[in-house]
C-alpha cells in the first residue's frame, strides 16, 4: 500500500505528545505517541477513560500527524489509544510512516484486524478480570468482544509481537496459562505480566508477587515505568 495521504484523511486523537516507551519490549525508547480516541471495550481499570468510557479528542489530517510526529528527535511511533485499530485511518497512517522509515508500535487489545504496517504488535489481550463492574450492555459487550482467538492468531502469524497481559491477583495467572493453550505457537518470551494499577505504591506492592511469578512461568514482568516515573497523568 501506498504511504500517500490527502488532506481528506482524518483522525481523532486524544493526544499527540513525545515521551519514553515506559512498557515491554521497548521500555526506555524515546517515542512519539499518538493516542486514538474511542474503544470498543469498558475496562474497570482502564487507565485512559478519556479515550473510552467518556472520549475526548480533536480531528487531525494524517498530513498534520505526520508533520507534527517529524518535529520530534525520534523515528519510533507507539500509536495507542482507546483501540487505535478502530477507525479505517489508521491504515494509511501506518503506511505512511512506514515508508518514511519509521518503526511502528501498534498498542491493541487484539479484537480487531486490519492491513496497518506494523513492527512490533503490542497487544493487551483483556483477560475475565477487566470486565466492567456494572451489569449493563456495556458489561454484556464487553465480555463477547475482549476475546477474539482468530484475531490475535491473524496478528502474531503477520508481525513481530509481544503479548502483555494486565494482572490483578496472583489467581490472574491461572488464565493466562489457560488462555495460552489456545496458542501453542508463543513462546514464554513473548510474553509479558503487567500489573494492575495507576500509582506507583501498587504498582511496587504488586511487584513483589508478580515479578517471581512471572519468573517461575519464563514470562517478562513488565514494569510501567511512565507510571512509576510521570505517574498517571495526561500527557497533554
Ligand atoms: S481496551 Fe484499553 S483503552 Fe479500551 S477500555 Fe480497556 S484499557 Fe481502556
Amino acid at each position: 500500500m501506498s504511504g500517500l495521504v490527502t488532506s481528506q484523511q482524518r483522525l481523532r486523537l486524544a493526544d499527540i505528545f513525545f515521551s519514553i516507551q515506559g512498557e515491554g519490549a521497548l521500555t526506555g525508547t524515546p517515542s512519539v505517541f499518538i493516542r486514538t480516541t474511542g474503544c470498543n471495550l469498558r475496562c474497570w481499570f482502564c487507565d485512559t477513560p478519556y479515550t473510552s468510557s467518556e472520549p475526548e479528542g480533536t480531528w487531525h489530517t494524517l498530513e498534520d500527524i505526520l508533520k507534527v510526529s517529524e518535529e520530534f528527535e525520534t523515528r519510533h511511533v507507539v500509536i495507542t489509544g482507546g483501540e487505535p485499530l478502530l477507525p479505517a485511518a489508521i491504515v494509511p497512517l501506518t503506511h505512511a510512516f512506514a515508508e518514511r522509515a519509521w518503526h511502528i508500535t501498534i498498542e491493541t487489545a487484539g479484537t480487531i484486524q486490519r492491513d496497518v504496517a506494523c513492527d512490533l504488535m503490542s497487544i493487551s489481550p483483556k483477560l475475565s478480570n477487566s470486565l466492567p463492574k456494572e451489569p449493563n450492555a456495556w458489561q454484556t459487550r464487553h465480555q463477547h468482544q475482549r476475546h477474539q482467538p482468530e484475531v490475535i492468531k491473524q496478528l502474531i502469524s503477520q508481525y513481530d509481537y509481544q503479548l502483555k497481559f494486565v494482572i490483578d491477583t496472583p489467581d490472574d495467572i491461572d488464565e493466562v496459562l489457560s488462555y495460552l493453550q489456545h496458542f501453542p505457537m508463543v513462546p514464554p518470551g513473548h510474553v509479558w505480566l503487567m500489573p494492575q494499577g495507576i500509582d506507583a505504591e501498587t504498582l511496587a506492592y504488586k511487584s513483589t508477587w508478580l515479578e517471581p511469578l512471572a519468573a517461575k512461568h519464563g514470562f517478562h514482568y513488565c514494569p510501567r515505568k511512565h507510571v512509576e516515573l510521570f505517574g498517571n497523568q495526561r500527557a497533554t
